[in-house]
C-alpha cells in the first residue's frame, strides 16, 4: 500500500541534484507547430539561462519531419524526437508513456507544457507517473534566488488572487502554461543545436486506445486564439439570430466570434467559441463585446486585447470598467449600423 507507492517515488525521485535542464513539450497537431510550442521555448530560455543549464524541446508524433529545425531556431539547444507511428494520433496513454520514459533518463529539473486540450489530458499523466507535482494553468514562471526552485503562478479562486506554487521535494517541476501568455523569441534561422532521435521500446508506445477516426471540426474561417479582430457576444444577443448578426460584423471585418459562458448555455453557439476562465483565452488587436455584462470570469479571458470595444445598453456595466471605447445602446441597432459602414469601406 501507501509503503510501497512512497519507495517507488523514492526510487523515481534518487537524488533530487541529479535532475537538471529545462524542458518544453512541444505540441503538434495536424503536421504544424502548436503556437504555445514557441512561447514555451521563450519562456523556457529565460529559465535555463537563470539556472545556467541548456533548454530542451521534446517532439512527439509521427512524420514530424523539419520540426526540430524550427524548435532550435526558436530558442532550443536540443531536441528530442520520437517518430513513431504508434504517435500518428494523441493519446493519452502512449504519449503520457513517452515523455514519462524520456524524463525518467534524462531527468530534467523543469517540464513545460501548454495548458491545451492536449497538455491538459496527459501532463498530469506524465506527473503522476514520475511521482512528482503538477501546477496547471499557469501565467507566469521564474526562479527563486535563494535555492534555484521553479515559481509557479497562477490565477486562484476564479481570479481573484494570484497564487505562487513551489514543488519543494520532488523533481521534475511541472507546469503547464496558458496558451498566449509567454513571449516567443524571435525566430533565428542560424542558430545552432542538437536533434537527437529517440527509438524507444514498443511496448512502452503501445496504446491501449485505439483511434477510430478523427474529425476536425468545422470551426471559423479565422482561428479564434489567433484572430486579430474577435468580435464577442453574450446573453444581450437573446439567441441565435443574434449570433448571425455578430458572425456577419466578424466576416465583415475579417475577424473570429467568440462567447461569453451565458451564450455558449443557452446553445447559441459552440463551446469552443467561449472566452474566460473556464474556455479560451485571446489577446486580439481589437476586441468587440456585444452584449456581454463583463464578469470577472469573462474578463481574464479577454482583459488583455490592445483594444476594447464594449457595446451594451446598461451604461453601468462592469464591461465599461476595462472598454477603450464604449458604445451605451442596444446592440441591435448599433451593430447593423456597423456593419453597413464597415462594408462600405
Ligand atoms: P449577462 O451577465 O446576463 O449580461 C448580459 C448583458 O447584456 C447585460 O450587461 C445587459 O445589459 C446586456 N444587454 C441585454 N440586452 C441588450 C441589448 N439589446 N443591447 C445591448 N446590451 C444588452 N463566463 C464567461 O463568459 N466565460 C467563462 O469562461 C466563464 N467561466 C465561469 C467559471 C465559473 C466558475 C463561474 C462561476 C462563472 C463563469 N462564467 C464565465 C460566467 C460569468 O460569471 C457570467 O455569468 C457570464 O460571463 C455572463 O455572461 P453575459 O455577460 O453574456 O451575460
Amino acid at each position: 500500500g501507501a509503503l510501497s507507492i512512497e519507495r517507488e517515488e523514492k526510487a523515481i525521485q534518487g537524488n533530487l541534484a541529479d535532475w537538471s535542464g529545462v524542458w518544453v513539450y512541444a505540441e503538434c497537431r495536424h503536421g504544424r507547430l502548436a503556437p504555445v510550442a514557441t512561447e514555451l521555448l521563450g519562456a523556457g530560455r529565460k529559465l535555463a539561462e537563470k539556472r545556467g543549464v541548456s533548454l530542451s524541446a521534446v517532439l512527439l508524433g509521427s512524420q514530424i519531419d523539419g520540426m526540430a529545425e524550427e524548435l532550435i531556431a526558436y530558442g532550443a539547444d536540443k531536441v528530442f524526437v520520437v517518430d513513431d507511428p504508434a504517435l500518428a494520433s494523441f493519446t493519452d496513454d502512449a504519449y503520457g508513456n513517452a515523455l514519462s520514459a524520456l524524463a525518467k533518463k534524462h531527468k530534467p529539473e523543469i517540464i513545460l507544457a501548454g495548458a491545451t486540450a492536449i497538455g491538459r489530458s496527459f501532463i498530469p499523466r506524465v506527473a503522476t507517473t514520475l511521482a512528482t507535482g503538477l501546477t496547471a494553468d499557469c501565467t507566469d514562471l521564474a526562479i527563486r534566488d535563494e535555492d534555484g526552485a521553479l515559481l509557479q503562478t497562477r490565477p486562484a479562486f476564479g481570479g481573484n488572487i494570484m497564487a505562487t506554487i513551489v514543488c519543494p521535494h520532488t523533481r521534475p517541476q511541472i507546469s503547464t502554461v496558458r496558451p498566449l501568455v509567454m513571449k516567443p523569441l524571435i525566430r533565428d534561422a542560424a542558430r545552432k543545436g542538437e536533434i537527437i532521435a529517440v527509438n524507444l521500446d514498443p511496448a512502452t508506445l503501445k496504446p491501449r486506445i485505439k483511434v477510430l477516426e478523427s474529425v476536425v471540426e468545422d470551426l471559423d474561417r479565422v482561428n479564434l486564439s489567433e484572430a486579430d479582430i474577435v468580435v464577442a457576444g453574450g446573453r444581450g444577443l437573446e439567441n441565435e439570430k443574434g449570433f448571425a448578426m455578430i458572425r456577419e460584423l466578424a466576416d465583415v471585418l475579417g475577424g473570429a466570434v467568440a462567447a461569453s459562458r451565458a451564450a455558449v448555455d443557452s446553445g447559441w453557439i459552440p463551446y469552443p467559441h467561449q472566452v474566460g476562465q473556464t474556455g479560451k483565452t485571446v489577446a486580439p488587436k481589437i476586441y468587440i463585446a456585444c452584449g456581454i455584462s463583463g464578469a470577472i470570469q469573462h474578463l481574464v479571458g479577454m482583459q488583455s486585447a490592445d483594444t476594447i470595444i464594449a457595446i451594451n445598453r446598461d451604461a453601468d456595466a462592469p464591461i465599461f470598467d476595462v472598454a477603450t471605447y464604449g458604445i451605451v445602446g442596444d446592440v441591435f441597432e448599433i451593430v447593423p449600423k456597423l456593419i453597413e459602414k464597415f462594408k462600405e469601406r
